[in-house]
């Protein structure tokens, strides 16, 4: 876990339900997993969350975290200033949660694939047209407010995505702050993900890191996953996966389990503890595939739900994702860090520049 006085992540999991139904996921948690309204009292967990942690960092999480907010008020009404806020929503609901509470968040994170026609393919139809009314809002509120200090288009790259098109849309196009993406994989049915990636994703992403090396102090922080590998290298590299899951980051499940990984309610291995009792972090040896690779200080195991989970994903479509994995991390050495040390060696960009926590924004930095 983290040394005394830093934070850790901690999901709170509002409800197990979701207004949409994502081709790529489902939507939302079986009630039986994850059931639709906290089944623990909110002081309990307050008590819980101020016990282990002086400066934690609390992001709402779902299902879809608005379609309760009564719980996004109640503990930030409780907890007040002593934590920092975050939240991962479609953004659907956005009217729900008056101004206030969202001037409060740091950051935010919207759920948008890109182009329309990708968003609303995947997500819904209407969705992209939604998600963008909810950016506007967002930002009027940082105008009047204050805050969220950083809006983050939170992306799924799938088969239809070119993804220098689809980030330079979300972030020249229509404004966001950042953009994330993690590829559509270990959930979905089995897809064609190399040849993919040797079409189409891996030469767009030269592109991309192009873009970003011409101007990397205006650029790199804008793209989540290239600024988090270069911080890595900058930084002393990661020892766990960039998530945290189990060990800096913790969910907080609505039956009042404490999981490793907020996606895992089903899982066995992910329960590390429960509300009234405290939690335990997971064992370092679930991450024993990835210690001995060598792009292991960069990538940190990229996600420990797909390192422990093997009844999804075959071995061969796993493996074709790691490629893909230690290939993006080739593109951002080749491409992006040649611009990164001339940048430094011109004294244009400091090593705060280069520094990227991906605790405070609830990233997972490998695509
Ligand atoms: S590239 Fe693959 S094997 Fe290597 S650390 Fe990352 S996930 Fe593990
Ligand atoms: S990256 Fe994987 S382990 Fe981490 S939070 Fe996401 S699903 Fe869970």
């Amino acid at each position: 876990m983290r040394g005394p006085g830093q934070a850790m992540l901690w999901f709170i999991l509002t409800t197990g339900a979701c207004n949409l139904s994502c081709h790529y996921c489902g939507g939302g948690f079986p009630p039986k997993y994850s059931p639709p309204k906290p089944q623990y009292k909110v002081e309990d967990l307050v008590g819980l969350i101020e016990k282990s942690d002086p400066r934690p960092v609390v992001f709402f999480y779902g299902g879809e975290p608005l379609v309760n907010t009564g719980l996004v008020i109640e503990l930030i009404d409780l907890l007040g200033d002593r934590a920092i806020y975050g939240i991962q929503t479609n953004g659907i609901l956005y009217k729900r949660l008056p101004e206030k509470y969202w001037a409060k968040f740091r950051t935010v994170l919207l759920s948008i694939d890109g182009r329309e026609s990708i968003t609303d393919a995947w997500r819904g139809r209407g969705v992209y047209n939604k998600v963008v009314h909810a950016l506007g809002f967002l930002k009027d509120v940082r105008e009047k407010l204050g805050g969220p200090e950083t809006i983050i288009a939170r992306m799924t790259a799938t088969i239809d995505t070119r993804i220098d098109i689809d980030v330079l849309h979300l972030l020249k196009g229509l404004g966001f702050d950042k953009a994330h993406w993690q590829i559509d994989a270990v959930w979905s049915e089995e897809w064609p993900v190399a040849a993919w990636a040797r079409e189409y994703y891996l030469p767009r992403l030269v592109k991309l890191a192009r873009w970003v090396a011409s101007r990397v102090k205006e650029r790199l922080y804008r793209v989540i996953p290239f600024h988090g590998i270069v911080s890595a290298l900058y930084n002393g590299g990661y020892n766990w996966a960039p998530c945290g899951a189990g060990r800096n980051a913790i969910a907080v499940n609505t039956d009042g389990r404490i999981l490793a990984c907020p996606i895992a309610v089903r899982e066995e291995w992910a329960t590390i503890g429960e509300i009234s009792t405290g939690f335990k972090p997971v064992n370092e040896s679930m991450m024993r595939e990835c210690v001995s690779c060598g792009y292991y200080p960069l990538c940190g195991g990229r996600c420990l739900y797909a390192q422990v989970e093997k009844n999804y994903w075959s071995k061969e479509k796993l493996q074709e994702l790691d490629w893909v994995t230690r290939k993006t991390i080739d593109v951002v050495l080749r491409v992006i860090v040649p611009s990164v040390e001339k940048a430094v060696e011109r004294g244009e960009i400091s090593l705060e520049d280069l520094s990227y926590d991906p605790l405070l924004e609830s990233t997972e930095v490998i695509p």
